[in-house]
């Protein structure tokens, strides 16, 4: 058999390094054709010792030198590369059979649509892309006939618990619902007076899944499961109705899908990336991921709840600019990014997080999502209403 080729975007963060880890123990099945990050030189040069990438990409010029001096005093062949050009290079060259799309945030929407546009079967971490530009994206999925294998845990639960042909309709199917399990982030039961004091420490320090400090972020505001929201609505074809949120803070239960013969196939699991991450190279095969076995005995009991609007508020906000459409979620992603960081900047409290991107969707009016400048444009402005807010106006 044939190694595949692999392109990771996003090499040195959470998934990028679990990617590895699953990669590194079937050296037989997985080439890695190029390795791609911002500024972690260092991390990056000892992913290239270790995998040999014929290609490694960088932010800018002045880390692409550094990276490049590293290979070759230490007889690396890697050739080093630099920019977002550079990135959809690497996830549409011929030589490419997958691609990792693991960069968090909008930086990562381009590239991956280059792959899509290039037909290769796309593994996708990144929800920001589907969230930003849903339409244009499936759209290029199909058009140029690549294959899209979700790497999110829930989503890569619901396509396990749905039937291979799901594209022809969820209702045709028999389904009834999503079940988009939760786990309600490290506040969940939190007083709700202290919710405002809460530090980017306390907020990145989730209890099930150790992820990178953007999502987590979002896992302790809920943003992230709004985004999921509407990142499950793109991939399954599902109006949000169709979809429920249910909290299930032991994230054993990664989603499921509800059936109208009341069968509801659920799929469980210690809360490992790796294993979604194996699921998605080797489909339709399995392989080991290097996952400690689910031990049922020692978890012993599963808990549900529904999920509490008013204690986070970026869920609504969520549902409305998936129910708004166009360039809503684009807007709120945008908005989203910039209050996340600001907050781990200390420059913003907790609530400010909902405040913020509230203000911005009432200040700036969507439109339609249109062409990738029309996704961009929208995705620009966002970020400029949302910077002015905390920096000129003092936004709390
Ligand atoms: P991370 O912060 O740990 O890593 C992000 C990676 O993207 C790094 O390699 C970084 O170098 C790269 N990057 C950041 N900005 C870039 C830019 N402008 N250009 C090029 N590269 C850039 O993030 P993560 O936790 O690995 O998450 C990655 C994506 O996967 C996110 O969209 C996240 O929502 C999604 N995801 C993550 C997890 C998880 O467990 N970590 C689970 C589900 C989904
Ligand atoms: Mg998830």
């Amino acid at each position: 058999m044939k190694p595949q080729n692999i392109t990771i975007l996003g090499a040195t963060g959470s998934i990028g390094v679990s990617t590895l880890d699953v990669v590194r123990r079937h050296p037989e099945r997985y080439r890695v054709f190029a390795l791609c990050a911002h500024s972690q030189v260092e991390k990056l040069f000892d992913q290239c010792q270790e995998f040999r990438p014929s290609f490694a990409v960088v932010r800018d010029a002045l880390l692409a030198d550094q990276l490049s001096t590293l290979c070759r005093a230490a007889g690396l062949k890697t050739e080093v590369r630099f920019g977002l050009e550079a990135l959809a290079e690497m996830s549409s060259a011929p030589e490419v059979d997958s691609v990792m799309a693991a960069i968090v945030g909008a930086a990562g929407l381009e590239p991956t649509l280059a792959a899509a546009r290039a037909g290769k079967k796309i593994m996708l971490a990144n929800k920001e892309v589907l969230v930003m530009a849903g339409e244009l994206f499936m759209h290029a999925v199909r058009e140029h006939g690549a294959t899209l294998l979700p790497v999110d845990s829930e989503h890569n639960a619901i396509f396990q618990a749905l039937p291979a042909d799901f594209s022809r309709g969820l209702s045709a199917c028999g389904v009834r619902r999503i079940l988009l399990t939760a786990s309600g982030g490290p506040f969940r039961t939190k007083a709700l007076d202290e919710l405002d004091q809460v530090t980017p420490e306390a907020a990145c320090a989730h209890p099930n899944w150790v992820m990178g400090r953007k999502i987590s972020v979002d896992s302790a505001s809920m943003m992230n499961k709004g985004l999921e929201v509407i990142e499950a609505h793109w991939l399954f074809a599902a109006p949000p109705e169709q979809i429920q949120i249910v909290v299930h803070p032991q994230s054993v239960i990664h989603s499921a899908v509800e059936y109208n013969d009341g069968s509801v196939l659920a799929q469980m699991g210690n809360p490992d990336m790796r294993t979604p991450i194996a699921y998605a190279l080797a489909y339709p095969q399995r392989i080991d991921s290097g996952v400690e076995a689910l031990d049922l005995f020692k978890i012993a009991r599963l808990d549900f709840y529904p999920p509490d609007f008013e204690r986070f508020p970026c869920l609504r906000l969520a549902y409305d600019a998936l129910g708004q459409g166009g360039t809503a979620p684009a807007i709120l992603n945008a908005a989203n990014e910039v209050a996340v960081a600001a907050f781990l900047d200390r420059q913003l409290p907790f609530l400010g997080i909902p405040r913020l991107i509230e203000t911005v969707h009432n200040t700036m009016p969507a439109g339609p999502e249109g062409s990738l400048a029309d996704v961009l444009a929208a995705d620009a402005e966002a970020r400029r209403i949302a910077q002015h807010l905390i920096t000129d106006q003092r936004f709390a």
